[in-house]
């Protein structure tokens, strides 16, 4: 190691250096400095902004990037782009910004993999979703002005950034929706503008032509269903003003519907069957998507609804075998567990009270296996070629 940066080298060569070894202090004294673009490239093309986001470094993109860093600049000559080394990194924050700021999700590498495939391919699934679920904010703003004959517009411009929010979210577990529309109140008590908002969303992701993404349209109808669910039932308790307020509380009711065991005491039958309707009242029959989930949903074994519409959505995992979730919200690698049996996970105190009717019946019962994810999907790209390029992908 002789890369200690005190020589007086140009910015392009100590920018390089302070990215490499996480030094945001120097980094940002060395940007101050610095007139001029931030487009800066090393000796194998790679600009500064690949560079941050190849180290996961969401500080430094975001700096690069308020400095008018150009997101799809790049000379690398297997034609990563910043959002392939930030897929690569596994920060879906990092890829998030880059996307915001414009990165090309379709641009594809030299053996023409996009972003999103790499991250799948190193197993970044979390990125992978945050990747393929991504929307510019301008989609959803767009019904925030009133157009032609109206006096107001579609969407109070208070819900776009709410709205923008919630239809970027990875996990679609209902429930987990539902906690998130409680935590933004606005998006509930607006859950009628914003269900019909997603609605002409959907319609307008079909009518792209060449351009159209079924899944995403999909993804704002089931998105719209929930909202249109969680606003009749407030609608159903706005007469009900009396003391007992859990009670009455819509998200608490559609949570608790949803989370109810069927006969056999396990199968969510009433989630799977709200998850159906779903589905079944998407207004686009002719297309793949929903002839894949119907398919699925109706073949001889078939599996929970949920993980139909969750493979549909996010896509297939790769490697990962066994990841933990919340019992009550399907969250990813949840914090806690249940203190008397330690047999199920939860986010934090309100899914665990959230599914404590549930659980206690079974807690401190015999031990339980383990949750665990059944590990069906393989990686169909060519592994080798992508390993041996990932290999010399960043040279020194
Ligand atoms: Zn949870
Ligand atoms: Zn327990």
């Amino acid at each position: 190691m002789e890369t200690k940066s005190d020589e007086q080298a140009a910015p392009e060569k100590t920018i390089f250096n302070a990215i490499a070894q996480g030094d945001l202090d120097e980094f940002n004294n060395i940007l101050s400095h610095h007139k001029g673009s931030v487009d800066l490239f090393d000796e194998n093309g790679m600009t500064a902004l690949q560079h941050a986001a190849y180290k996961g470094n969401k500080e430094m993109v975001q700096l690069l990037l308020d400095r008018g860093a150009d997101v799809n600049s790049g000379k690398h000559e297997y034609n990563y782009t910043a959002l392939h080394f930030g897929a690569l990194s596994g920060n879906s924050d990092v890829c998030r910004l880059l996307l915001n700021a414009g990165a090309k999700p379709t641009a594809t590498n030299s053996v023409g993999r996009t972003a999103s495939q790499m991250a799948a391919f190193v197993g970044n699934h979390h990125t992978v979703a945050t990747i393929n679920n991504f929307v510019p904010l301008s989609e959803i703003s767009y019904y925030s002005v009133p157009r032609g004959q109206q006096t107001e517009p579609y969407l109070p411009p208070v819900l776009v950034e709410p709205l923008h929010k919630f239809v970027l979210g990875v996990n679609i577990h209902p429930v987990r929706l539902a906690l998130n529309i409680q935590h933004t109140p606005v998006l509930l008590e607006n859950a009628d503008k914003a269900s019909k908002v997603l609605e002409m969303l959907c319609k307008r992701e079909m009518t792209r032509g060449s351009d159209t993404n079924e899944v995403m349209a999909f993804k704002y109808h089931y998105l719209s269903y929930v909202l249109k669910e969680i606003h009749n039932i407030r609608d159903k308790q706005k007469s009900n003003t009396d003391k007992e307020e859990k009670k009455h509380d819509p998200i608490e009711i559609f949570a608790k519907k949803l989370l109810k065991p069927g006969k056999d005491g396990v199968s969510l039958d009433l989630m799977d069957s709200f998850l159906k309707d779903c589905v079944r009242e998407f207004p686009y029959r002719e297309c793949t998507t929903f002839h894949q989930m119907v398919t699925a949903l109706t073949s001889k074994d078939p599996p929970p609804a949920l993980s139909v519409i969750n493979c549909t959505i996010n896509g297939q995992r790769g490697f990962v075998d066994a990841i933990p979730y919340c019992s009550t919200c399907g969250e990813e690698k949840p914090a806690k567990k249940c203190s008397k049996c330690k047999m199920v996970q939860y986010c934090d105190r309100e899914c665990q009270r959230l599914h404590w009717f549930v659980h206690k019946k079974a807690c401190n019962r015999e031990p339980a296996p383990p949750m665990t994810t059944p590990n069906n999907a393989k990686a169909n790209i060519d592994a080798s070629e992508l390993t041996s390029q990932l290999q010399n992908l960043v040279t020194g």
